[in-house]
């Protein structure tokens, strides 16, 4: 256990972006360790499949995630499941607390934490959580073989997710709350050609309802006629994207008005030696090469910072 030790670089997360950071890290031999609370991979553990990771043709989330675990541990990055419950920025060195109480210290911190799912905020969205009301197709799609379900959202997720359940769902609605969709083309062309997915248009749910133990209906609003309506419905899919996983941030760190952290194109924040990486740190897309490509710049910026630092530079 790694404890009370001073390293050169601190990795708080485990998904595509902390494990490029970490292979870069280790192939510069700077000493090292990842922090992960959850299994190593990220949310791409829970993708059914990823179609555009260069080179890696039709491989399934869980897969690419092992793959890349594998890589890095095979140049030996240590990966430590365990929560950071803190992280500050030092005038020297930065720190990281850990949930057991330890503290390590640190020259350089890459923070690649990652997003949160966003949530509609709705009545019957808590209560029926796990009885009709999911966050991912993928895992609970299962469930409701010949059911009728609706998908919220207009990204990726949600298009290629209703998808996935049109192949076991008895029906399958899509509502969005404008008139364009978010996601790519050919996932729309794919969308528009499955017979089993309706599409709702300019609309927002505004509430889940069921019997108490599983959900029977939605209620939902016309976003421009504001015209109201009722649903039948079985489960319910919230696929809206994801916000920042910003608790640890420092206060002394720059974010935007989301929360997102704000970099510049080393991935560096304003403080020195704290990098930000992946879905955390505000950017145009949010593709998992996006996030690999911000672990690789952070990690050779920050190999850079702790050789300046030793050279007292
Ligand atoms: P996105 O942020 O891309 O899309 C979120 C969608 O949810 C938008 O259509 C947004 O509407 C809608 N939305 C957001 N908040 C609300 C709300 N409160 N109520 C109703 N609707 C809401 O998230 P995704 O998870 O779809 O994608 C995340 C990233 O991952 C993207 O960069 C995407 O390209 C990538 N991805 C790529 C895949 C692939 O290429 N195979 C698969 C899955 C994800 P609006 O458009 O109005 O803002």
């Amino acid at each position: 256990m790694p404890v009370n030790e001073i390293y050169e670089v601190v990795i708080v997360g485990g998904g595509p972006a902390g494990l490029t950071a970490g292979l870069y890290c280790k192939r510069a031999a700077l000493k090292t360790v990842l922090f992960e609370k959850g299994m190593p991979g990220g949310q791409i553990a829970i993708s059914k499949e990823v179609e555009n990771y260069p080179g890696m043709e039709g491989i399934t989330g869980f897969d690419l995630a092992e793959k890349l675990v594998h890589h890095t541990q095979s140049f030996g990055l240590d990966i430590i499941r365990q929560e950071v419950t803190a992280v500050n920025a030092g005038p020297d060195l930065h720190s990281v607390r850990l949930a057991g109480g330890d503290l390590l210290y640190t020259s350089a911190l890459i923070l690649a934490a990652g997003g949160i799912l966003r949530k509609l905020g709705i009545p019957g969205e808590a209560e029926y959580l796990g009885t009709g009301v999911s966050y991912c197709a993928t895992c609970d799609g299962f469930f409701f073989r010949n059911k009728t379900v609706v998908v919220v959202g207009g990204g990726d997720t949600a298009v290629e997710e209703a998808i996935y359940l049109s192949k076991l769902a008895k029906k399958v609605y899509i509502v969005h709350r404008k008139n364009t969709l978010r996601a790519g083309n050919l996932l729309q062309s794919r969308l528009m050609a499955d017979p089993g997915i309706e599409i709702i248009w300019n609309t927002v749910i505004t509430e889940i309802r069921g019997d108490g133990k599983t959900v029977s209906a939605v209620f939902f609003e016309n976003a421009e006629t504001g015209e109201k309506g009722e649903l039948p419905v079985d489960g319910i899919f919230i696929l809206i994207g994801h916000s920042p996983n910003n608790q640890l941030i420092p206060p002394e760190v720059r974010t935007d008005e989301q929360g997102f952290v704000i970099t510049d194109e080393k991935c560096a924040t304003n403080v020195p030696g704290i990098f930000a990486v992946g879905d955390l740190r505000r950017k145009f897309a949010n593709q998992i090469v996006v996030a690999a490509a911000d672990g690789c710049i952070a990690a050779l910026a920050a190999a850079h910072y702790v050789e300046a630092r030793k050279g007292g530079g």
